[in-house]
């Protein structure tokens, strides 16, 4: 038995076609998965001897809500998936939209000092269908129209590449969830030629790079990916993302008190950008008890700003939804295995 939610549009085409059947069976099934969100095939209008053939090959997933926690502006889920692994979602809501955050692993392998995801390392990834069934759910309990994704919830999504882009591909399903391409943001910690690879690709999303630190010095210690990838390939990376996307792509950067955060740090990183066209986004540092890092003051924050905005660099600063909820990577998962 295969989850029915693995299959993109074009995968699932193929599969009936295999059976015998005409592809454009589909267009009837599709829509019927993702915007009827039937959950056993007799309720589709396809013939009885088909719904049962599939009934036999398919099911609807197998996650559960096990936790949730609400804010007026933020909903925190917690997921146990088929093995018993655990997987978060955030529901943000603002005044513009829903938007959602997608977990795509199992814990995370990249190890950044100050993230809370990587104190699990990576258990695996998450397949398909358990991104998707993040998106149904969230959409069913909150009655809510999704209008946008960010993928950067737990996990580096393009350590998890071919999953990842089927995900996206049945997120934009016109007769489903119909998120447009310029609606889905995916956030990577700077996987070089896997963020060439996303710009050749049939879907090439908004793309959100976690700098966090203006130089190789400073960013190999808080993000040891950076050995790998450091700043020059990285820039490479993004120049031609943006260029070939004719898009500004999204730098951002969460403010570490007495680390990255002087107004050295931010003359550092607007000479970084240069021309290049990117944004920087502020991000207060979400600290809980166990972090030995803590977030920068709101003085030194702005001054930071301040430098950045002089050197004619775009920034935003993220509003802080889901910091009352324990919003940031991985702290509904590690409060609940605390309990
Ligand atoms: N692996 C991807 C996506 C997941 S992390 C990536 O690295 O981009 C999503 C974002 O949250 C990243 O920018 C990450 O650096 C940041 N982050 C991690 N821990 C945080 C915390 N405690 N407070 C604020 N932001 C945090």
């Amino acid at each position: 038995m295969r989850d029915i939610y693995n299959l993109t549009y074009e995968k699932f085409s193929d599969y009936l076609f295999s059976i015998g059947e005409k592809r454009s069976k589909a267009d009837i099934l599709f829509p019927a998965f993702y915007r009827d969100n039937i959950t056993d095939f007799k309720e589709a209008s396809v013939k009885d001897s088909l719904s049962l053939l599939l009934k036999k090959e398919f099911y609807f997933g197998e996650i559960t809500c096990i936790d949730k926690k609400c804010s007026d502006s933020a909903d925190k889920y917690l997921f146990k998936l088929k093995d018993g692994n655990l997987a978060e979602t955030v529901l943000m809501k603002h005044e513009y939209g829903n938007n959602i955050c997608v977990s795509t692993q199992v814990g995370c392998n990249m190890g950044c000092a100050f993230c809370r995801s990587g104190r699990l390392k990576k258990v695996r990834n998450l397949e398909t269908a358990e991104m998707v069934e993040q998106l149904l759910y969230v959409t069913k309990e909150s009655g809510r129209k999704i209008d946008g994704i960010a993928i950067m919830g737990i996990g580096e999504p393009l350590d998890n590449y071919e999953s990842v882009a089927d995900f996206i591909d049945i997120a934009m399903y016109q007769k489903g969830f119909d998120i447009g391409l310029k609606h889905i943001t995916l956030s990577t910690c700077g996987i070089v030629p896997k963020i060439y690879e996303l710009s050749e690709s049939r879907n090439p999303v908004n793309l959100a790079v976690s700098l966090h630190a203006p130089n190789d010095e400073l960013r190999d210690r808080l993000m040891p990916i950076n050995r790998k990838y450091p700043l020059s390939p990285l820039f490479e990376a993004i120049r031609h993302y943006s260029s070939s996307r004719n898009r500004r792509i999204t730098l951002e950067y969460v403010m570490l008190k007495g680390i990255n955060d002087s107004k050295e740090h931010a003359k550092q990183l607007a000479d970084l950008i240069g021309d290049s066209k990117c944004y920087v986004n502020i991000i207060r540092y979400n600290s809980s008890e166990e972090d030995s890092f803590e977030c920068s003051d709101f003085d030194t924050i702005m001054a930071f700003y301040d430098v950045l905005k002089k050197n004619k660099i775009g920034v935003t600063m993220r509003r802080e939804l889901g910091a009352s909820i324990n919003g940031a990577c991985g702290q509904l998962r590690a409060d609940y295995m605390n309990k």
